[in-house]
């Protein structure tokens, strides 16, 4: 599925578990998520929860905007909007799935 974040298009993928894409990308750690700026793709980590899952990509969103408009955004900052965006999402009733089916 491609997504448009600002002014460039992201393909969203759902290939590998958390511990072989913290590897793929030459993490030491899991990675629920993955914002490859240099190729434009968005990798969600299989092995989650639909919830965490639609979590992880509004993270990753978040992750390609600060990227593309160089927000100089702290980690923790993004979580914390990511965290902001899915009480929204949850509290309106607003269900991420349709989307993830997509991928
Ligand atoms: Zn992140």
């Amino acid at each position: 599925m491609v997504i448009r974040i600002g002014m460039k298009n992201y393909t969203v993928i759902e290939t590998y578990n958390s511990d072989e894409l913290g590897k793929v990308f030459g993490k030491p750690y899991a990675c629920a998520g993955i914002c490859d700026t240099v190729n434009n793709q968005i990798h969600i980590a299989v092995d989650q929860s639909d919830f965490n899952k639609a979590s992880t990509l509004v993270h990753e969103i978040i992750e390609a905007l600060n990227h593309n408009y160089q927000l100089k955004l702290r980690h923790r900052q993004i979580e914390v909007l990511e965290l902001g965006v899915m009480h929204f999402l949850v509290d309106h009733g607003i269900n991420l799935d349709e989307i993830l089916d997509k991928i």
